[in-house]
């Protein structure tokens, strides 16, 4: 296979740099080892940061948000819910943090305004009746899947091809040049190549491992993230704690649901990165004094994701730079390799504009970026259900013959239709994972109770599973939701698990003849 730049990881960054060189004529395959979204892009937060938490520990990332923020509100605005933001302090804070707060938003131009706590109260009636200091800021909320497939589908409709379940397995090199990369599919385990004028290294926390395979170093810090999703929207904003960065002190509130987190643990390595009991248990005790009713809520999962932070940036990973990591490699005499990572999603464009402009540089190509100017088409607005105001919008749409497949978060058949339509069938069938993580299937509170065994009978009758495919898929999706469910069985939670088990191995024994 031959292309002009291979780009290596499907989060934020890949999908984000595989569009900029897109618009600008240049041809690409992005490939990701599992799928778009598998790494840290699919296990954040989902905040559009103000910039705010970083003002005082890295005003720099703080001024890169505010700038980058402004931009997808106004190009993206379809992935994005502006739901502004309050940093807040309760009784016994740091009061020389609450006293500097306005100042150093204001440095990193902020839109910062000082808020009556009264007032606040009488605004977002969930916070904590303790609040002794308020201010707003332009935080919003953004569906990093969404956004993903944005980038992609623009990118593939210029002409770019996308690869899930392909390895970059390592390179072929001479003389500081990479000849080939080697890839497996990972569904059938077939080695093949791919040659490129420039490799891309945009794999995350991975970053470190993808370049020592071109002989590079990069050092990464792995720092784990824990969040929680509660069962309803407990806010209309965004609201943070208004304390240095700690654990549970955001509170992000996206379509019916709020989204608590974060702790951040060091861990060795990268493999199996599930939340625990004692993370979950660190990020409610923490969130309470901000708005209490973090206490007794219901959750409906947790889950866990990596930073991609860079060694060597601060004395803690809590103060490691959010700023981006560009790198050339050319002191490691390496000719056509570049690497790009650090960052945030709310940096996710400006960090391809960087490295597509590097790209461009190297393949003498003068398009200059137009992701600064150009909006983000939307790929199909109906693929997605609307969380709380799908009901009347499927209702509107749908015609007789349309059934809902997923009823917590109204995915209709004809919405999995068009899913299907955008994979192709004879190399890459897409299991429920894959449809997961292009539509709100299985997210709502049943967490995959119903929908999964109706999507799973509905692909059967689409003659897209075969044999045992699906019960083999059903129980890996089945899997991936229980790693979410099992640190948060307590009260309804607790119902719920038993109701799924009861149904699935009670009623079907989905768990024997493994
Ligand atoms: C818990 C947590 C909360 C966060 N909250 C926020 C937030 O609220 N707002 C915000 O702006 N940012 C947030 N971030 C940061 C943000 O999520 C990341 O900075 C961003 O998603 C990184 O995107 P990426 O594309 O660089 O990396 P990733 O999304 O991790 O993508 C890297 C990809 O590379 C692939 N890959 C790795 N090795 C290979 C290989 N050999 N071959 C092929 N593919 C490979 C992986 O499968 C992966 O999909 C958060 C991060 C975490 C962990």
């Amino acid at each position: 296979m031959r292309t002009q730049v291979l780009i290596i990881g499907g989060g934020a960054t890949g999908t984000g740099l595989v569009r900029d060189l897109a618009l600008r004529g240049v041809d690409c395959i992005l490939v990701d080892t599992r799928d778009l979204n598998a790494g840290a892009s699919g296990a954040n937060h989902g905040l559009l940061h103000s910039g705010g938490r970083y003002a005082k520990s890295d005003p720099h990332s703080a001024q890169e948000c505010k700038e980058e923020g402004d931009i997808l509100k106004k190009l993206a605005p379809h992935v994005i819910e502006d739901t502004g933001g309050f940093f807040l302090a309760v009784e016994g804070d740091d009061e020389k943090y609450i006293a500097d707060f306005e100042g150093l938003c204001r440095n990193a131009t902020i839109d910062v305004a000082k808020v009556d706590p009264k007032d606040a109260m009488e605004m977002e009636p969930a916070i904590s009746r303790k609040t002794i200091a308020c201010y707003s800021v332009p935080d919003a909320n953004i569906d990093p899947f969404r956004l993903g497939l944005d980038n992609v589908s623009q990118a593939v409709s210029l002409g770019s091809r996308f690869m899930r379940r392909t390895r970059l397995a390592g390179f072929d090199m001479e003389n500081g040049t990479i000849t080939a990369a080697r890839m497996v599919n990972m569904r059938t385990g077939e080695e093949f190549k791919i040659v490129a004028d420039q490799y891309v290294n945009a794999g995350g926390a991975w970053a470190g491992e993808v370049a020592a395979m071109a002989g590079a170093e990069i050092g990464m810090l792995y720092a784990k993230g824990t969040l929680l999703i509660t069962h309803d929207r407990l806010t209309k904003r965004v609201i943070n704690r208004l304390r240095p960065p700690g654990d549970g002190d955001i509170l992000v509130p996206g379509g019916t649901v709020s989204i608590l987190g974060t702790t951040s643990v060091r861990v060795d390595s990268l493999d199996n990165i599930q939340p625990t009991i004692a993370e979950v248990d660190v990020n409610v005790e923490q969130g309470m004094p901000m708005v209490p009713e973090l206490a007794t809520t219901r959750y409906i999962r947790a889950y866990a994701g990596v930073r991609p932070l860079l060694t060597g940036t601060a004395d803690s990973d809590r103060n490691a730079s959010r700023g981006v990591a560009l790198m050339g490699h050319e002191r490691e005499g390496l000719k056509n390799f570049i690497s790009i990572t650090g960052g945030k999603l709310t940096t996710y464009r400006l960090m391809a504009e960087m490295a597509g402009d590097l790209v461009c540089e190297r393949l003498g190509v003068s398009a200059s970026c137009l992701t600064r100017t150009e909006p983000l088409p939307a790929a199909d607005p109906w693929m997605w259900s609307d969380p709380g105001h799908a009901a009347r919008g499927w209702l509107e749409k749908h015609d007789q013959g349309d059934v809902l497949l997923c009823e917590c978060e109204m995915v209709p058949k004809s919405g999995v239709d068009r899913m299907l339509g955008t994979f192709d069938m004879s190399k890459d069938k897409p299991g429920l994972k894959a449809l997961g993580r292009r539509s709100r299937v299985g997210k709502g509170s049943c967490q995959g109770t119903f929908c999964s065994l109706r999507l799973t009978s509905y692909l059967y009758d689409k003659d897209y599973l075969h044999g045992d495919e699906g019960v083999r898929n059903l129980r890996e999706f089945l899997e991936e939701r229980w790693k979410g469910q099992r640190t948060i069985l307590w009260g309804m939670a607790e119902s719920q698990a038993e109701l799924q088990e009861a149904f699935y191995c009670g009623l079907m024994g989905i768990e024997l003849g493994r």
